[in-house]
């Protein structure tokens, strides 16, 4: 059997080294249009700031290594089409121009997702000098160059998500002045709730970084063929570099066939599979079904592409009872001084998708106060009124207090549709080096349920 994987970057080497782990005489080909393997983002914005010094420790995997295990591995190699009906795939070399066409058993498409384009930008500002985008190595070298020239003394982030607010603390920490622009509202509006990102956008005002919220980017103004602003519909930001950040598109244009979710990602089941006959789709490219919400969904994260590679391989080998039943969209953030942890939907997604939620926040000392030192949490579970079934939960801190781990068993809470009592009674341990018998967990819940004991003891 030939296995043909499209895109080896963090899906595609976790689905070519579990088909060559699991089945060493299997002939698999792989093809990207990238010179680089299994560079990770996630380490753009530490570079940046300083934490990490050297990038090439930012990889984990090559072509060599994947030759080793006996993969034919083809870098800068573009896949121009896909004919599922005949089994071939079009390839053309991106150093000659040459094309050919090869032929697969199965197909692993990992072709993963490219950051959107700012909607609007009049085509002659859209490509100014020192206009960047934030996903491959090859940015990521350019950024952190950028980071240490005295010549860029303001930059401008355009997008208040996660990679954003990471880039925006990483500028601010090498002295640059620092604008974060976004048209929602709020920071991390995806992800976190009011009660989260006040908190957090205090933390990011204080440290001298300009937000501006709720403002469209309409244009950017240049000097010399380089950018030297952001220009919004409210207001124009000086930047001498500007870095896009506003969130990614799936790469699926290759298989028009393929069912897919609104967003362009393809619809798949527990095992990877597509509805376009031996064909997986995996990591961003792909649309897992989400617990939260009962429909498929794209979560464009590292978590969900190394495991969604590890199952279509499984299915390509035969290896039976490994899928995915679901995924919940768990994430973390750690800036400006605040640990965040949330796991499936916030109340305002909840309530925008149209479901009918309720939610409960507490904020409480992590350890009993006889400790000499507690510190303090702040957590919000969000259920399905009718069940009281969990559909999403967040939990932050600042400092050394850190409890994002608790997010792995909300996590699973959600993935197996538990509600909020059955979480309640779940036994877990108390010791006050570490907890309080009422855990802010419990205590959240029993809010929910009306026993809020210290609600009271104040009336009383
Ligand atoms: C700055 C940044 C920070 C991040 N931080 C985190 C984090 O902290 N935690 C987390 O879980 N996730 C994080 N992510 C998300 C994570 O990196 C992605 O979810 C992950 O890269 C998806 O992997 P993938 O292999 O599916 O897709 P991609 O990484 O997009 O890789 C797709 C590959 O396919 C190749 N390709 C595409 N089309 C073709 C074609 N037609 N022919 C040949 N090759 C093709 C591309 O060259 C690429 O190598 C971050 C992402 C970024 C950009």
């Amino acid at each position: 059997m030939k296995v043909i994987v499209v895109g080896i970057n963090h899906a595609g080497t976790s689905a070519i080294r579990t088909l060559l782990t699991q089945n060493p005489e299997l002939k698999v080909t792989a093809y990207d249009r990238n010179t680089n393997i299994s560079f990770l983002g996630c380490g753009i914005a530490l570079a940046v700031g300083g934490m990490v010094k050297n990038m090439q420790d930012l990889f984990y995997c090559d072509q060599i290594r994947l030759e080793d295990m006996g993969a034919e591995v083809h870098m800068e190699h573009d896949v121009t089409s896909i004919d599922y009906r005949n089994k071939t795939v079009t390839v053309v070399d991106l150093k000659t121009g040459a094309a050919k066409q090869d032929s697969y058993d199965k197909l692993i498409y990992a072709a993963g997702s490219w950051p959107m384009d700012i909607p609007g930008i009049p085509e002659k500002n859209a490509h100014l000098e020192n206009v960047m985008l934030c996903k491959l190595y090859q940015h990521a070298a350019e950024l952190v160059k950028k980071a240490d020239e005295p010549e860029i003394r303001s930059v401008a982030v355009i997008g208040a998500g996660y990679i954003g607010i990471e880039l925006a603390e990483a500028y601010r920490q090498k002295g640059k002045k620092v604008t974060l622009i976004d048209f929602e509202n709020r920071v991390t509006a995806r992800y976190y709730d009011p009660e989260f990102t006040d908190r957090l956008e205090e933390d990011i005002r204080a440290s001298g970084v300009t937000l501006a919220l709720g403002e469209r980017v309409v244009d950017f103004r240049g000097e010399g063929g380089r950018v030297a602003a952001v220009v919004t519909d409210k207001g124009e930001y000086p930047a001498d570099l500007v870095v896009k950040a506003i969130g990614f598109k799936p790469n699926t244009e290759l298989l028009p066939d393929a069912e897919k979710v609104s967003n362009g990602a393809i619809k798949v089941n527990g095992r990877m599979e597509t509805s376009l006959p031996d064909i997986y789709a995996i990591g961003d490219a792909a649309a897992m079904y989400h617990a939260a919400l009962r429909q498929p969904m794209q979560v464009a994260l590292a978590t969900n592409a190394v495991k969604s590679g590890l199952a279509a391989a499984c299915a390509v080998n035969g290896v039976a009872g490994v899928q995915i039943e679901s995924v919940a969209g768990t994430n973390a953030l750690c800036v400006f001084g605040n640990n965040l942890a949330s796991t499936g939907l916030c109340e305002t997604v909840a309530k925008a998708m149209g479901m009918d939620v309720g939610s409960s926040f507490i904020e409480d000392a992590d350890r009993p106060e006889f400790m000499q030192d507690y510190g303090v949490t702040w957590i919000k579970l969000v259920y399905e009124k009718s069940t009281l079934r969990l559909v999403g939960a967040q939990i932050g801190s600042r400092g050394e207090v850190n409890h994002t781990e608790v997010i792995y068993f909300l996590a699973l809470a959600i993935q197996k549709s538990m509600g909020l009592l059955d979480i309640a009674f779940t036994d877990v341990y108390f010791l006050p080096h570490f907890n309080k018998p009422f855990n802010f967990i419990l205590t959240a819940i029993l809010k929910v349920v009306g026993l809020d004991y210290e609600a009271v003891k104040k009336r009383v």
